[in-house]
């Protein structure tokens, strides 16, 4: 794969990099900037290289149509404040206005295109539609760097057609991830804990049957326990269950004992009568939930044992809350899984922690902990997942290709 290096001199090149400032918002402020922070290095260093820096970038879900919510404005200049320079903006992504932006563009300066996702050609299905707005995109630069690693996973216009119509290359960010996570494929320092967990539970069910192949123990927490408990016969009330997938769950206890892989499940479970900040909870046993509660975060005592065990590991990749976090009664498992992960990286002999997934990298410094206090925070956590399951990476492999 080619990167930067290899494109050789850049000074007054149009550079279009694809970055990942996808961050959470609350109207128009940055909850976490995290990802805007992960993609300076990269663009900064284009810049002093003397190029013409065009970002492409998304943010959130708009249905392929302008959603004054999701503009990239407010983004763009929380990347002004970070690079200590202006960054333009361009109100559209191909239109005059951004092809006027992008010819005036001077060495070593920036400019932002508007949220690549308000055109329903990057997300198409079609491989003509999408091809047609990356040659739109591609019409605006010289040279193109994939630096978005949140998306590397995605068939888009602007991770992958782009990178078949433009001089290609990788960019710091990606990198840096493929070479953390490549750390976690081949030959691991044991043991190797993997402990998973958050919402989009039907996503990480998969990425299960490749772990049980390399990891030493597996912790499930957040909304994946219940459908682990119920496939084992127990009520879970009113919690996140996936039904359709009790006997593929079944499948992997079963996978796990023959390959003697822990499966770690929680004892205990922190549980209330509604998803709500203000619901009064209760800890029971994971085999006794109440069938009128919901599980919203692992108890005290399960929080204890994957800390332990975390504690003890040489290698962990972390990915998904254990809890609702976002609700303090229901942070306290994401907390102590969080302190057992910064525990580990401080250790002499050098331990291995990553950290994959938005929320749960947000969840780290919400709960008030340092990037810098664990070993690696991945920007993406679909990515993460999709490449320690041996999947091909769209993005990836286009530029594998060039
Ligand atoms: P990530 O972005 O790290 O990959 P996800 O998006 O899968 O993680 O899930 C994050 C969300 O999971 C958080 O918003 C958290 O509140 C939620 N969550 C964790 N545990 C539970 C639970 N028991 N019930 C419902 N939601 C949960
Ligand atoms: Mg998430």
């Amino acid at each position: 794969m080619k990167t930067i290096d290899d494109l050789g001199d850049l000074r007054g090149r149009r550079v279009l990099v694809r970055s990942d400032l996808n961050v959470p918002l609350d109207g128009t402020k940055i909850t976490d900037d995290g990802r805007v922070r992960a993609s300076v290095p990269t663009i900064r260093r284009l810049a002093d290289a003397g190029a013409k820096v065009l970002v492409m970038a998304h943010l959130g879900r708009p249905k392929g149509t302008p959603d004054p919510g999701l503009s990239l404005k407010p983004v763009a200049e929380r990347l002004a404040e970070l690079l200590g320079s202006p960054v333009l903006f361009a109100n559209d992504t191909v239109d005059e206005e951004a092809q006027h932006i992008a010819s005036a563009l001077r060495e070593g300066e920036v400019a932002v295109l508007e949220n690549v996702r308000f055109n329903p050609a990057e997300t198409s299905k079609d491989d003509a539609e999408r091809g047609a707005f990356a040659d739109q995109l591609a019409a605006l630069a010289d040279v193109f760097v994939s630096d978005g690693f949140g998306v590397v996973h995605r068939k888009q216009a602007s991770v992958y057609d782009i990178a078949d119509r433009l001089p290609a290359a990788v960019g710091g960010l990606v990198q840096a991830e493929i070479e953390v996570l490549e750390r976690l494929t081949s030959s691991p320092e044991r043991p190797y804990v993997v402990v998973l967990g958050g919402s989009k539970v039907s996503d990480k069910l998969g990425v299960i049957d490749s772990l049980i192949e390399t990891a030493d123990s597996l912790l499930i927490g957040g909304g994946m326990v219940f459908t682990f408990l119920a496939a084992q016969g127990h009520e879970v009330g009113s919690s996140l269950l996936e039904e359709d997938q009790l006997d593929v769950v079944r499948g992997y206890i079963e996978q796990a004992a023959q390959k003697g892989v822990d499966l770690v499940l929680p004892t205990d479970i922190v549980v209330a009568p509604e998803f709500a900040a203000d619901s009064p909870p209760t800890t029971v046993a994971a085999d006794a939930m109440p069938a009128d509660q919901m599980g919203l975060d692992i108890g005290p005592d399960s929080a204890a044992r994957f800390a332990d065990v975390i504690r003890s590991a040489h290698t962990v990749f972390w990915n998904g809350p254990m809890g609702v976090f976002e609700m303090d009664a229901f942070a306290a498992g994401t907390k102590a899984v969080a302190q057992a992960l910064t525990e580990l990286s401080a250790r002499e002999d050098g331990g291995l922690s990553v950290v994959g997934g938005g929320d749960s990298a947000a969840a780290v410094r919400q709960l008030g902990f340092a990037d810098d206090q664990l070993g690696h925070i991945s920007t993406g956590g679909g990515a993460s997942l999709e490449y320690l399951e041996g999947k091909t990476l769209p993005g990836l492999a286009i530029l594998e290709d060039a």
